[in-house]
């Protein structure tokens, strides 16, 4: 069997009963069987002076941008891919037969990784955690601004409600004029309850307020406005049942 780096031969050396094919006198990469190096993947576990003590001849080069043939089935083009989370270490694997080329000094780095599987495992975990948090609040954010938009709508019947009674009760106190003023004085509030997104990019700036307040502010003081007439209504309606008292 010939190493896929650098074609020399591969030596089959026993560690701890296992065979591992190495490439002693060439480039110091290690051949490992499918779920063989599983047996060598953690500092706890042995895996003899021989594949810690590997060392490439200086004389031998290898490109690490070259695609590389699985040394067992010729017509594989090994896999690279990380390791593990830590995405520190990239191995080649073979697709066919599950075997892993490490490179030299490789199996050192993935040995200091992790102290034992358990935790090699919790950082996978957390791994995909972690990519799941970017979802997770993507999902809330939309649920978020559904519940807004629909505050929204409900205020935009309710304030068209409100300025349509106040023309027409300006209407048929005093007729087009005073409906005209009215409609002139409850156009802005109207449009900040109904467009307070709109209305809240620009609107920021001036009042100070943070990127996360103009929207509601906006629409506070848009409905302030238009219950103002209202409220000055309820204000000398009490005026006149006190004195009336
Ligand atoms: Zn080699
Ligand atoms: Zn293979």
């Amino acid at each position: 069997m010939n190493c896929p780096a650098c074609g020399h031969l591969l030596t089959p050396v026993d560690v701890s009963h296992v065979a591992v094919d190495v490439c002693q006198d060439g480039c110091a990469g290690i051949w490992f069987d499918q779920r063989e190096l599983r047996l060598f993947d953690e500092s706890s576990e042995d895996a003899g002076q021989i594949l810690i003590a590997l060392a490439r001849e200086p004389r031998v080069a290898v490109d690490a941008t070259l695609r590389r043939r699985c040394p067992r089935c010729p017509d594989s083009v090994l896999m690279r891919h990380f390791f593990s989370a830590q995405r520190a270490v990239t191995v080649d694997e073979c697709p066919t037969c599950g075997g892993v080329w490490l490179d030299a000094g490789e199996l050192d780095r993935i040995r200091s990784e992790y102290p034992s599987d358990a935790a090699r495992r919790q950082a996978a975990e957390l791994a995909l955690e972690e990519a799941l948090v970017p979802d997770r609040l993507a999902l809330m954010d939309a649920e978020l601004q559904e519940q807004l938009s629909y505050d929204t709508s409900r205020s935009r019947v309710l304030s068209s409600l409100l300025v349509a009674c106040y023309l027409a009760v300006a209407f048929m106190l005093s007729g087009a004029v005073l409906a005209l003023k009215m409609l002139y004085f409850s156009t802005v509030p109207w449009a900040c309850v109904c467009f307070s997104d709109a209305f809240g990019g620009a609107i920021s700036p001036i009042l100070g307020t943070t990127r996360e307040s103009p929207r509601s502010f906006v629409w506070f003081f848009g409905w302030l406005a238009l219950l103002l007439p209202l409220i000055q209504l309820v204000i000398i309606l009490v005026g006149i049942l006190g004195m009336a008292h």
